[in-house]
C-alpha cells in the first residue's frame, strides 16, 4: 500500500490554520483527515465535541496521559493540548493522509516520531492581521495579548519548518500547501 504523509501546520494563533484545513478536507480530493486533539481549554461557541476538539478536564486529559495514548502533548496558553495516538496511526495506517495542527513545541515532538513527515508555517505578514483576526473570532481582550506574545516566540522557530506559507490571500496559500501534499502522496506511492 502507498505511503500516506503526516502533515503538520503550526502558526500563531490566527495565521488561519483552521480555515486551510478545512480548505483541503473540503476541496482537495485528497484522502486526507484531521487529527482531532485533546484540550483542557473550554469550547468556543461553535466548537464541538469529538469535531474540533475533545474537549477533556485535567483528570481526563492526566488519566490518558498516563495510559499512554498521546504520541505528543503541550502546554499552549495555559491549557493541555494533546495529539492522540489512535487519531494518527489508524488512518495511517489505512493510506489516509493525516493533517496537525499542533504548536511549535508538539511539531518538534512529531518530527522526532515521524521523520518524514511534512511541516508548514503558517504566517501573515503583519501584526495587525492577527490581532484583527483573533477579534474576529471572537477572542478576549486577555486571550489575544496571550497570543500574540505567544506568536512572537512561535515566529523565531519558523525555521524548523519544511515551508513557511504566508497566509495573506487564502486562496494562493491553500494552493500553495495542496501543491506539496500532493507531491509527498507521489513520493509515497513510487
Ligand atoms: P488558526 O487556526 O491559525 O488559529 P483560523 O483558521 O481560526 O486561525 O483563522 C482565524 C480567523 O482568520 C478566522 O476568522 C478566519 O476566517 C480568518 N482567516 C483565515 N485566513 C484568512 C485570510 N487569508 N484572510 C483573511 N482572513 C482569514
Ligand atoms: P486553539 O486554542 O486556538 O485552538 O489552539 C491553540 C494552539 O494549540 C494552536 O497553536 C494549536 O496549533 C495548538 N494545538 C492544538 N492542538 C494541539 C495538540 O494536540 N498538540 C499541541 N502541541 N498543540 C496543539
Amino acid at each position: 500500500m502507498a505511503k500516506a504523509p503526516l502533515i503538520i501546520l503550526t502558526g500563531p494563533s490566527g495565521s488561519g490554520k483552521s480555515t486551510i484545513i478545512d480548505r483541503l478536507l473540503k476541496e482537495s480530493g485528497l484522502p486526507l483527515r484531521l487529527s482531532v486533539s485533546a484540550t483542557t481549554r473550554p469550547p468556543r461557541p461553535y466548537e464541538q465535541n469529538g469535531v474540533h476538539y475533545y474537549f477533556w478536564t485535567r483528570d481526563e486529559f492526566e488519566k490518558q496521559r498516563q495510559a499512554g495514548a498521546f504520541l505528543e502533548w503541550a502546554t499552549v496558553h495555559g491549557h493541555w493540548y494533546g495529539t492522540l495516538r489512535s487519531e494518527v496511526e489508524d488512518p495511517l495506517n489505512r493510506g489516509i493522509g493525516v493533517l496537525l495542527d499542533i504548536d511549535v513545541q508538539g511539531a518538534a515532538q512529531m518530527r522526532a516520531h515521524y521523520p518524514d513527515c511534512l511541516s508548514f508555517f503558517i504566517r501573515t505578514s503583519s501584526w495587525e492581521e492577527y490581532e484583527r483576526r483573533l477579534h474576529k473570532r471572537g477572542e478576549s481582550p486577555e486571550s489575544i495579548a496571550r497570543r500574540l506574545a505567544a506568536a512572537r516566540r512561535e515566529l523565531e522557530r519558523s525555521d524548523e519548518f519544511d515551508h513557511v506559507i504566508l497566509n495573506d490571500d487564502l486562496n494562493r496559500a491553500v494552493a500553495q500547501v495542496r501543491k506539496e501534499i500532493e507531491q509527498a502522496f507521489q513520493k509515497g506511492s513510487s
